[in-house]
Protein backbone atom coordinates (compact mmCIF):
# COMPACT_ATOMS: atom_id res chain seq x y z
CA UNK A 1 0.00 0.00 0.00
CA UNK A 2 1.18 3.55 -1.02
CA UNK A 3 0.48 6.46 0.84
CA UNK A 4 1.34 10.00 0.31
CA UNK A 5 -0.79 11.92 2.11
CA UNK A 6 -2.08 9.94 4.97
CA UNK A 7 -5.23 9.63 3.68
CA UNK A 8 -6.30 6.12 2.96
CA UNK A 9 -7.47 6.53 -0.54
CA UNK A 10 -10.86 4.96 0.18
CA UNK A 11 -14.50 6.22 0.55
CA UNK A 12 -15.43 6.48 4.38
CA UNK A 13 -12.87 9.30 4.66
CA UNK A 14 -12.88 12.93 6.47
CA UNK A 15 -11.35 15.94 5.48
CA UNK A 16 -8.44 16.08 8.05
CA UNK A 17 -8.78 20.25 8.93
CA UNK A 18 -12.74 20.43 9.45
CA UNK A 19 -13.77 16.36 9.76
CA UNK A 20 -16.70 16.57 7.02
CA UNK A 21 -16.91 13.40 5.44
CA UNK A 22 -15.08 13.60 2.00
CA UNK A 23 -18.77 12.21 0.61
CA UNK A 24 -21.10 13.80 2.17
CA UNK A 25 -22.63 17.31 0.49
CA UNK A 26 -22.21 20.18 0.59
CA UNK A 27 -18.96 20.07 -1.59
CA UNK A 28 -17.84 22.35 -4.82
CA UNK A 29 -16.90 21.05 -7.46
CA UNK A 30 -14.41 23.03 -8.80
CA UNK A 31 -13.45 21.10 -12.11
CA UNK A 32 -13.61 17.77 -14.31
CA UNK A 33 -10.80 16.70 -16.39
CA UNK A 34 -11.12 12.96 -18.31
CA UNK A 35 -8.35 10.63 -18.39
CA UNK A 36 -7.20 7.95 -19.80
CA UNK A 37 -8.71 5.76 -16.76
CA UNK A 38 -12.00 7.94 -16.16
CA UNK A 39 -12.01 10.95 -14.93
CA UNK A 40 -10.40 13.58 -12.25
CA UNK A 41 -12.44 15.64 -10.10
CA UNK A 42 -11.22 18.63 -8.02
CA UNK A 43 -13.83 19.99 -5.74
CA UNK A 44 -13.47 22.06 -2.60
CA UNK A 45 -14.24 21.15 0.71
CA UNK A 46 -16.44 23.91 3.04
CA UNK A 47 -13.36 24.78 4.76
CA UNK A 48 -11.58 25.77 1.74
CA UNK A 49 -9.51 22.54 1.37
CA UNK A 50 -8.94 21.50 -2.28
CA UNK A 51 -9.20 18.09 -2.91
CA UNK A 52 -8.24 15.76 -5.89
CA UNK A 53 -10.57 12.71 -6.92
CA UNK A 54 -9.95 9.95 -9.10
CA UNK A 55 -12.93 8.91 -10.57
CA UNK A 56 -13.40 5.24 -12.31
CA UNK A 57 -16.20 2.54 -13.05
CA UNK A 58 -15.58 1.75 -9.19
CA UNK A 59 -16.57 5.32 -7.35
CA UNK A 60 -14.53 8.04 -6.37
CA UNK A 61 -11.89 8.34 -4.24
CA UNK A 62 -9.79 11.75 -2.89
CA UNK A 63 -5.90 10.69 -4.02
CA UNK A 64 -4.93 14.38 -2.65
CA UNK A 65 -6.00 17.45 -0.99
CA UNK A 66 -4.54 20.73 -0.08
CA UNK A 67 -4.32 22.89 2.98
CA UNK A 68 -7.14 25.72 2.90
CA UNK A 69 -4.62 28.06 3.25
CA UNK A 70 -3.61 27.36 0.11
CA UNK A 71 -6.57 28.10 -1.10
CA UNK A 72 -7.56 31.98 -2.27
CA UNK A 73 -10.50 32.37 -0.78
CA UNK A 74 -13.11 33.91 -3.14
CA UNK A 75 -14.41 36.73 -0.94
CA UNK A 76 -12.35 39.34 -2.31
CA UNK A 77 -14.58 38.82 -5.86
CA UNK A 78 -17.08 39.86 -4.66
ZN1 LIG B 1 -12.71 20.47 5.16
Amino acid sequence: MTSTTGAAGTTGTFCPYCGWPDDAAPFQVVSRHGTAAGSTLWTRCGCGSLQVRAVDDRGARVVSRSRPADVPFSRAEQ
